[in-house]
C-alpha cells in the first residue's frame, strides 16, 4: 500500500546521536520541515541512538539546540532506544515465519570469505544460512546478529517484482532492488534492532507519509520495501536529496572535519540565514551538491 495524497503530510529527521550535525544534516532536516510545513503537515524529530555505545545524550542536547538554531520548529523527540519492544515483536514475527536467520560470523570472516566483497555492496556470503535450527538453536549462546533471509522473503506471496515498487521524488517509480543488498542485518549482536528494521517499523508506527533523507540512503530504501511488504507496513513518499560536499570533494560525514552546526553557532552565524541559505541553494565557501 503506497500512501495517499490525501493524508496529512508527516515528515521526519532522524538523526543518530553519534556526533555532531553538519551542513548535510542541516540540509536534511530543512527539507523535511519545509515539506510538511508548505502542507500543514507535523514535522517529527526521531532519536535513533538503538546504537548504546556510539550514541550520546551530550550529541542529542546539541541536536535539539542545532535545530532551534536553524529556526526548525518539530515534535517533541522520540527516542528510539525507549522503542525496541516494537522492534522485538517484528523481529518475532519474522522469526515465527522462518524468514529470519542466526549468524555466528565475524566481521573478519565475513571479509576474508572469497565471495564477498562484490558489487557496490558487499553482501553477505550467506554462510550461517543453511545451519539446521537445531544446530542453531544450539549456539545460542554465543554472540550472533539475526539476518534476513532473502530468497525465502522474496518467495512470499506479494513479492513478485510489479509488488514491490516505491516512488521518489526525485528518481519517480523505482522497482525495489533488495537482493542487491543481499541478507541484510535486522537485530544486531550488540543491538536489538538495526538500522533497517528500527528504521522501517518507526516510519510505519508515526504514520510518516513522507521520509526526506540524503541519497545515500537510497539502496537502503530497497530493503525497507521489502521489509514493509513482509511486515504489511505502508510506504512512505520518499525525497532522497543530493549530497553537500566540502572543498576537497569528499561528502560531509563527520570523519571529514567539516565544520559543525554547534561550531557556528559557537562562532556567532545566524542560524536562519543558513537554513535560508541552503533552501535557496546557497553554500557557504567551499561546499557544493552532489549526487552519490
Ligand atoms: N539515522 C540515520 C542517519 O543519521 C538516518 C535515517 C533515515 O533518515 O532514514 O544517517
Amino acid at each position: 500500500m503506497i500512501r495517499g495524497q490525501e493524508e496529512q503530510v508527516v515528515s521526519r529527521f532522524a538523526p543518530s546521536p553519534t556526533g555532531r550535525l553538519h551542513l548535510g544534516h542541516a540540509l536534511s532536516a530543512i527539507r523535511a520541515h519545509d515539506l510538511a510545513s508548505a502542507a500543514g503537515g507535523r514535522f517529527l524529530l526521531r532519536i535513533e541512538d538503538i546504537d548504546g555505545t556510539r550514541s550520546r545524550a551530550e550529541h542529542v542536547a546539541t541536536i535539539l539546540d542545532d535545530l532551534a538554531w536553524l529556526g526548525l520548529r518539530h515534535e517533541p523527540p522520540v527516542f528510539q532506544s525507549e522503542r525496541l519492544a516494537l522492534y522485538d515483536t517484528a523481529l518475532a514475527e519474522l522469526r515465527t515465519r522462518g524468514l529470519v536467520y542466526p549468524c555466528f560470523c565475524t566481521r573478519a570472516e565475513i571479509a576474508a570469505s572469497a565471495s564477498a566483497p562484490h558489487g557496490p555492496v558487499a553482501a553477505y556470503p550467506g554462510t550461517c544460512r543453511p545451519l539446521a535450527p537445531a544446530a542453531a538453536a544450539a549456539r545460542m549462546g554465543e554472540a550472533h546478529c539475526w539476518r534476513l533471509d532473502l530468497a525465502r522473503a522474496l518467495a512470499q506471496p506479494g513479492m513478485a517484482d510489479e509488488d514491490l515498487w516505491w516512488h521518489d521524488a526525485a528518481a519517480g517509480r523505482v522497482r525495489a532492488d533488495p537482493a542487491s543488498q543481499g541478507d541484510v542485518v535486522l537485530a544486531r549482536k550488540d543491538a536489538p534492532a538495526s538500522y533497517h528494521l528500527a528504521v522501517t517499523v518507526d516510519d510505519a508506527a508515526q504514520g510518516v507519509t513522507d521520509v526526506v533523507r540524503g541519497v545515500d540512503l537510497f539502496d537502503a530504501t530497497h530493503v525497507h520495501r521489502l521489509l514493509q511488504a513482509l511486515l504489511g507496513l505502508p510506504t512512505p513518499r520518499y525525497h532522497h536529496h543530493p549530497l553537500l560536499t566540502g572543498a576537497d570533494g569528499q561528502r560531509l560525514a563527520k570523519r571529514h572535519g567539516s565544520p559543525t552546526l554547534a561550531a557556528m553557532r559557537a562562532a556567532g552565524v545566524d542560524g536562519k540565514s543558513v537554513a535560508d541559505d541552503l533552501r535557496n541553494g546557497r553554500l557557504p565557501t567551499g561546499f557544493s551538491v552532489a549526487n552519490a
